[in-house]
């Protein structure tokens, strides 16, 4: 990390300005090599009920550990950043869609395995999960269209139940036509 000003305060590491950085990268590197790259987007479940039961300052600590878990399932040119508030994102390049997932599940049973403990007190605090939305590049993608797609899934792996990942190549893209107002 180059500056002080590309990393999240609280969680140290990559902040949304690197995320933007380096997926704007990550997105022109496999357009040239003709290589894929992979988006996963992560939410932690019912965080506000958490921040609510056991206060704001632990769930500052939470975040840390759901950033940490991030960080050490991933390797080498891959990227993970605080997306915003309780939300995380990790690029993967030279990743397709299968293997993010893959990596996607490593992080979720990483987070549901960990029994919280507050050491100050011995209070437990249960586990906590999250939920996952995985999408690879394409070549009409851009950052935003491909941010979006991941988005989708992270809402239909809620909408599911959360706890949960789940894939583009499991997104339901067959809708109701809209009526056509000339036939009306
Ligand atoms: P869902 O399973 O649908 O994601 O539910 P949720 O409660 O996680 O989602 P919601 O968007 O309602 O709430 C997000 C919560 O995350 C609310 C806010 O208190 C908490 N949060 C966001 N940023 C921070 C932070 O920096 N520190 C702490 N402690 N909590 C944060
Ligand atoms: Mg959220
Ligand atoms: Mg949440």
């Amino acid at each position: 990390m180059r500056r002080e000003s590309m990393l999240d305060p609280l969680t140290k590491i990559a902040n949304r300005k690197s995320f933007d950085e380096g997926l704007a990268d990550a997105l022109t590197e496999a357009r040239e090599t003709n290589t894929p790259v992979s988006l996963i987007l992560a939410d932690i479940d019912h965080f506000k009920t958490f921040n609510d039961t056991y206060g704001h300052q632990t769930g500052d600590q939470v975040l840390r550990l759901v950033a940490m878990t991030l960080k050490s399932n991933i390797k080498g040119k891959d990227l993970a950043a605080r997306y915003g508030g309780e939300e995380f994102v990790a690029v993967l390049p030279f990743t397709d869609l299968h293997g993010a997932v893959i990596v996607a599940e490593n992080v979720r049973k990483a987070i549901q395995a960990k029994e919280l403990l507050k050491r100050s007190t011995n209070e437990k605090l249960g586990r906590i999960t999250a939920s996952f939305g995985v999408a690879s590049f394409n070549p009409n993608d851009n950052a935003v269209s491909l941010i979006e797609r991941a988005d989708r899934c992270l809402y239909a792996a809620k909408h599911a139940g959360r706890n949960r990942v789940v894939s583009e190549s499991e997104l339901v893209d067959i809708v109701e036509a809209p009526k056509d107002a000339s036939a009306a």
